[in-house]
């Protein structure tokens, strides 16, 4: 498998520092609001790394953060007269709703800035210790001039930055050795939440969470580190000078990073004002939708948000989805007994769009040409497939596109809710099974009820039920 690492500027052969294991830290968003799709961006493309990995073997583990202290979550919680926390516990519990309407996976581990401050508070004095960090009334920041490689992941040029950041420079901030320095430490203002430290009351900055927790999740050395692109300058490179020279290691071995999500070719973001949330879109369409869409280019190409685009992608799942749909009916009517000699010889021709899938993955998770080979099993099935196949044959290639899909994260069987009159003939059925005292199929209906969340009761008016 190849991964273009930003760090190189080139795909690499991925090789995970321990055979087998992949340790992965994504950066995750800011809570202060309803997430964007702009950041379901990051959230669909590593969350599909990650399941293709899994698929190859790998066992992976995740590490993705909430941001729960910031000026934007604090300035939320001004305007509505609430705490910082109730404002972050909020919008972590609706981004988790969506994610799970995305089908994101949940991370191995979603630590809490907050929750780390310890850590943080360590290793900043490990920084101080070795000479890489400085104190000025309660402030600390990062010498970035003592880190020889500061400015390896972005590739800039720094004394052109440094200039260019000279006039830039905020009130409150001259009392840096240099521009390019950033602020690991900083004293607590009037209604802000704070916590105790050896330089003074205050909070962290926001880069030094993201080196802590990766560290104590997974460890000094991680095989991947990755986010929007927007993220490479400054906070990856902050990252790297804090980690690398607290734990003289080199931080992350691979670096990926996805392009945006624009909309009239400009980045969909908060700031801009030109954004829709996820829960906005789930409104109109259904998220596997959005997951679809967002899978349907590669990862670090811009891709625009359009009405068109989105029933594009509608139009897609539905083609698979019909497919998997009427291979069920197949099934229905299909031969029992073993395959035969032609479909074993189909059979090799199904496998070989599993290959096109798995090479168009290997080749730095190229979403795009994955979802082609499973669009060419889906010609294949439907112009292959019939009422004269056996039920073995219509089943493993069902299985296979189903199988593929979910290793994208994309549901392709859809799960039918039962009608009211289905239930209403299952019960009777239940009731002339019990009256025939075949007692197994009336449990074994009671079951198939009940795994689609529906109960019975039965009163002395008869079976009444009701849905979960
Ligand atoms: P934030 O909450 O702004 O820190 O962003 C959380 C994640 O979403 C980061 O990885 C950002 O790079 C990413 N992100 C924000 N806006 C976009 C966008 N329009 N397209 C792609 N990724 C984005
Ligand atoms: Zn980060």
């Amino acid at each position: 498998m190849k991964v273009y690492n930003t760090q190189s500027k080139r795909k690499e052969e991925f090789e995970p520092l321990v055979p087998g294991k992949v340790s992965m830290y994504v950066c995750g968003p800011t809570v202060y609001n309803f997430i964007h799709i702009g950041n379901a961006r990051p959230m669909i493309v590593f969350d599909t790394a990650r399941r293709y990995m899994e698929h190859k073997g790998y066992e992976v583990n995740y590490v993705s953060n909430f941001t729960d202290v910031d000026d934007k979550i604090i300035a939320k919680a001004n305007e509505e007269g609430v705490t910082a926390q109730e404002i972050s516990e909020r919008y972590i519990a609706e981004c988790k709703k969506d994610m799970e309407g995305m089908n994101v996976k949940p991370a191995t581990t979603h630590p809490l800035a907050t929750q780390e401050i310890d850590g943080m508070i360590e290793m900043i004095q490990t920084l101080i210790d070795k000479g890489y960090a400085y104190n000025v009334d309660g402030t600390v920041y990062f010498r970035t001039k003592k880190f020889k490689d500061y400015g390896k992941l972005s590739h800039k040029n720094l004394d052109d930055l440094r200039s260019g950041n000279r006039s830039l420079l905020v009130t409150g901030e001259d009392q840096k050795e240099d521009p390019l320095d950033f602020v690991l430490w900083k004293p607590k203002k009037e209604g802000e939440p704070s916590w105790p430290s050896p330089w003074s009351d205050g909070r962290p900055g926001w880069h030094i969470e993201c080196s802590v927790m990766a560290k104590k999740y997974l460890g000094e050395e991680i095989d991947i580190h990755a986010g929007g692109e927007d993220l490479i300058f400054p906070h990856h490179e902050n990252e790297i000078a804090q980690s690398e020279c607290c734990n003289g290691k080199p931080f992350a071995k691979y670096w990926l990073h996805n392009a945006f999500l624009n909309i009239d070719n400009r980045k969909m973001s908060k700031s801009l004002g030109n954004f829709f949330t996820v829960r906005e879109i789930s409104e109109k369409y259904d998220l596997q939708v959005l997951r679809f869409f967002m899978l349907s280019a590669h990862y670090r190409s811009p891709l625009n948000f359009s009405a068109e685009l989105m029933e594009a992608s509608a139009n897609g799942l539905e083609r698979i989805r019909n497919a998997v749909s009427n291979l069920g009916y197949l099934l229905e009517s299909a031969a029992d007994g073993e395959m035969t000699a032609q479909e074993q010889k189909q059979l090799d021709e199904v496998m070989a769009f599993e290959t096109k899938f798995d090479e168009a993955m290997d080749d730095d998770f190229n979403t795009a040409d994955a979802i082609a080979a499973i669009f060419e099993l889906v010609k294949y099935a439907n112009s292959n497939a019939s009422a004269e196949n056996t039920k073995a044959f219509v089943q493993t290639v069902r299985d296979e596109i189903i199988k593929l899909c979910d290793v994208l994260g994309v549901i392709a069987e859809e799960q039918q809710e039962l009608l009211d009159e289905e239930i209403e003939k299952l019960i009777q059925e239940r009731q002339e099974a019990r009256k025939a005292k075949n007692f197994a199929r009336a449990d074994e209906i009671r079951n198939q009820l009940l795994e689609q969340g529906i109960t019975l009761l039965d009163t002395r008016e008869g079976v009444k039920w009701k849905r979960a």
